[in-house]
């Protein structure tokens, strides 16, 4: 079993915005796939961005740093997932990171503590304004999660740490095109999670579309076609997923298309139209309006292993694979949660219990598990956070800094001032 991947580490996307803003470091939520794998005597772990899928040849190519390497197979799961989507608008992605990675999460770590730095030093009222509002764009669990953390930091960890600003005048603004918040969880449990988001401070508005995106604003359009330029540093785009372009990949060679996200249709059985011993999961396939889940990723990952399992013990095949929807939740700030499960609809502090009991289960390893109670007892119960640390480099964002050669690279005020 050879596994192959660009990154190291096994990341549990959920708590990316945990790292964003301070409370879990990178470790705890993106452990070493090698290590997770170490007990388990026939996998090996192989570093490297696939690059080519040859369905013919029945090879993998992969690359790190110059080094190309091709793995031919027997059987092939691809399960690379989905990348953020700026709707078309990439330039967006230099002024408003997406949270996908742990360079988004760290990048936006630097962002988000960063406004609140320039804006102890910032000579003017409106530059401080400008530093210490924050536009989450996306109303679903990730933008609704920022929303309620950025508010919090602003409100209770950071009031005692500055001495020029007062952090609690920081505006957080929620928007979104669609007319809910959370609208994967039904009216009633998003209309709780947008009261409760406002009773904390964010100012939600639904309806209202992003138009453009550049260093120190927003310019959003509300549903009477009104545009309003929101003056901000610092922004996060939580709206939009486009599937690994190995989906349109293997969709060419298939001679199939791929839906609007990019994602790749599979046969019932979660296999590649025309090639059965190769399986799509996770992410990255279409098969009947299937979200883009967690648990449709593990059961599907699950499914496909077995099948594979079983056509070498030469079983019978299994039946169409079926999804079990074990519900969902989301955390808008510390106690409150929404959470949808089957007939139970639960919000509050018991739907936030029922969070930490769940999320806590699928933090991988004994160790990460201590540690992250630790951090959650630190930020939770106390107002500290443990995971400060940020660079310069991360306030001015990574996208922007690739393009700047070092001579180039902007000074302190001038970072200050765009
Ligand atoms: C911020 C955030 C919060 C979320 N919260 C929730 C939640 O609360 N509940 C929930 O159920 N779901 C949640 N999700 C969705 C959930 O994380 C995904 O549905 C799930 O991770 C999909 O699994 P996957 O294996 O398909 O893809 P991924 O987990 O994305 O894994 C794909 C892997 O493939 C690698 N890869 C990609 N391209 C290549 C390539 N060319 N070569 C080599 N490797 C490659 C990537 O580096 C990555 O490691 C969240 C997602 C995000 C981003």
């Amino acid at each position: 079993m050879t596994l192959i991947a660009k990154t190291t580490h096994h990341l549990f996307q959920p708590l990316l915005y945990q790292v964003a803003t301070g409370i879990l470091s990178t470790g705890e939520i993106a452990p070493s796939t090698r290590e997770v794998l170490a007990h388990q005597r026939n996998a090996q772990v192989l570093l490297g961005e696939v690059t080519g899928i040859d369905l013919d040849a029945k090879a993998v190519t992969h690359e790190v740093l110059g080094r190309e390497t091709v793995t031919t197979y027997d059987s092939l799961i691809v399960a690379a997932g989905a990348g953020q989507s700026w709707f078309g608008h990439d330039e967006f992605a230099d002024h408003a990171p997406g949270m996908k990675t742990i360079d988004d999460a760290l990048e936006l770590r630097g962002r988000i503590f960063g406004a609140f730095e320039l804006a102890e030093l910032a000579p003017t009222q409106a530059e401080r304004d400008r530093l210490l509002t924050f536009v989450v764009v996306g109303a679903g669990p990730t933008g609704v999660e920022m929303a309620g953390q950025i508010s919090e930091l602003a409100q209770r960890t950071l009031r005692r740490d500055f001495r020029a600003i007062d952090t609690s005048s920081a505006r957080v603004i929620l928007v979104d095109a669609g007319p809910a918040v959370l609208p994967s969880f039904g009216e009633d449990l998003g209309g709780r999670a947008r009261r409760q988001l406002e009773k904390m401070g964010v100012d939600v508005r639904t309806s209202t579309k992003v138009i453009d995106v550049d260093a120190t604003g927003i310019v959003v359009e509300d549903s009477d076609g009104e545009r309003q330029r929101i003056e901000a540093k610092c922004k996060v785009w939580a709206a939009g997923v486009a599937a690994s372009p190995l989906a349109g990949m293997l969709a060419e060679q298939a001679g199939v298309e791929v839906d609007r996200a990019g994602r790749i249709p599979v046969e019932p059985d979660l296999s590649l139209p025309g090639y059965p011993e190769v399986f799509v999961v996770g992410d990255m396939m279409a098969l009947d309006n299937l979200p883009g889940v967690a648990q449709v990723a593990i059961q599907g990952a699950r499914y496909a292993a077995r099948t594979i399992t079983d056509r070498l013990d030469g079983r019978q095949p299994r039946p169409a694979f079926s999804y079990r929807d074990k519900g969902s939740m989301a955390t808008i700030s510390r106690f409150s949660a929404v959470m949808s499960s089957g007939p139970i609809r639960l919000s509050g502090f018991l739907a936030w219990l029922a969070w930490l009991g769940l999320h806590i289960l699928y933090i991988v390893g004994f160790k990460h598990r201590v540690t992250t109670l630790l951090h959650w007892a630190i930020s939770f119960i106390g107002r500290g956070r443990s995971e400060r640390a940020y660079t310069v480099q991360q306030v001015l964002g990574r996208r922007a800094l690739q393009r700047i050669s070092a001579d180039e690279a902007p000074k302190l005020p001038e970072i200050a001032e765009s």
